[in-house]
C-alpha cells in the first residue's frame, strides 16, 4: 500500500494569505502545506481521502490521473470543496461505468447532497461529477483484501470519521478519542494524526495530544497532519526526532509504504 500526502495543512493552507510570520515566509518548501488531504493507493487501487478545496493544484501537482472511490472525514469547507473537480477523474474513466463512489457517515452524505444539489440531480444543463453516495457504519471490503473501517472520533463536539485502511489510519481533525474508536486501531503499522500547532484547541490535537494518542495506539510510524503555520518543519522534526524515532512530521508529496 502507498500513501501520498497531497496536502497537510490546516484550513487556511499554509502560507497564510497575508502573513508574513517565519513559517509563511519561509523558502523551505517542506513548509508549504495545501489543505488536509491523501491518496491511499492499493495494486491500482486509488482511494482519496477528502476533495479540499486544492484538489485540482494536487492532481496537476501529484500527477493524479485516476480516483476510484472518496472518502470523505467530514464537511469542513477544506475537506470537501474540491468536490467539483471529480468531474475530470469520471472524464478519465476508460470503463462504462464512469461513476465515483463517495463514503462517507450519513450525516456527511446528507450534507453533500444539500449543498451541491446539483451533483445529484437527473439532468442539468452545465457539468458535473458523477458520483454515487454510499453511508459508511462499519467495516467495508471496498475490494478483495482491501478492508476500510470507519473510526469514529471528536472533532470539538461533532462526531465525524477517521478511517483504517488495513494496517494504516487517517485520523484528521480530532479533538478526543472514544475507547472504542482506539481499539479500532489496534494493530496498525501506520498513522496518520492530526497535530495542528503546539498550543491546545477546542477542535483538534495539539502535538502533544497527537503523541499521547500515538503513544497509546503504539503503530510503527505515525506521521502528523493539518499543520499550521505556528509550526516550521525543521523545528518540528528535530522535537520528533529528539523524543522518537517512530514520530515523523508530514509534508505535501510525502510517499509512504507498508
Ligand atoms: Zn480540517
Ligand atoms: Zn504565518
Ligand atoms: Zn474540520
Amino acid at each position: 500500500m502507498k500513501i501520498l500526502v497531497l496536502g497537510c495543512g490546516t484550513s487556511t493552507g499554509v502560507p497564510l494569505i497575508g502573513c508574513r510570520c517565519k513559517v509563511c515566509t519561509s523558502e523551505n518548501p517542506k513548509n508549504k502545506r495545501l489543505r488536509p488531504s491523501i491518496l491511499v493507493s492499493e495494486n491500482n487501487f486509488d482511494i482519496l481521502i477528502d476533495t479540499a478545496p486544492d484538489l485540482r493544484t494536487q492532481a496537476l501537482k501529484f500527477n493524479i490521473v485516476n480516483i476510484d472511490a472518496v472518502l470523505y472525514t467530514h464537511t469542513h469547507a477544506d475537506h470537501i470543496f474540491g468536490i467539483d473537480d471529480l468531474r475530470m477523474f469520471n472524464y478519465l474513466k476508460k470503463q462504462d461505468n464512469k461513476f465515483i463512489p463517495i463514503y462517507a457517515s450519513e450525516t456527511a452524505v446528507n450534507f453533500i447532497k444539500d449543498k451541491f444539489d446539483y451533483i445529484f440531480k437527473e439532468k442539468t444543463e452545465s457539468s458535473k461529477p458523477y458520483l454515487i453516495t454510499n453511508i459508511i457504519k462499519e467495516s467495508l471490503e471496498i475490494k478483495p483484501g482491501l478492508f476500510i473501517t470507519p473510526i469514529p472520533v471528536y472533532h470539538g463536539k461533532n462526531l465525524i470519521n477517521g478511517y483504517r485502511i488495513n494496517d494504516f489510519a487517517y485520523v484528521t481533525d480530532v479533538s478526543s478519542m472514544p475507547e472504542s474508536s482506539l481499539s479500532l486501531l489496534k494493530g496498525i503499522k501506520v498513522l496518520m494524526i492530526d497535530a495542528l500547532r503546539f498550543d491546545s484547541h477546542k477542535t483538534h490535537f495539539s502535538i502533544a495530544e497527537a503523541i499521547t494518542v500515538a503513544e497509546k495506539i503504539n503503530p510503527h510510524r505515525t506521521y502528523f497532519t493539518h499543520m499550521g503555520h505556528n509550526i516550521d518543519y525543521d523545528e518540528i522534526k528535530e522535537i520528533c526526532s529528539c523524543k522518537s524515532e517512530k514520530l515523523i512530521p508530514s509534508y505535501d508529496g510525502l510517499s509512504i509504504e507498508l
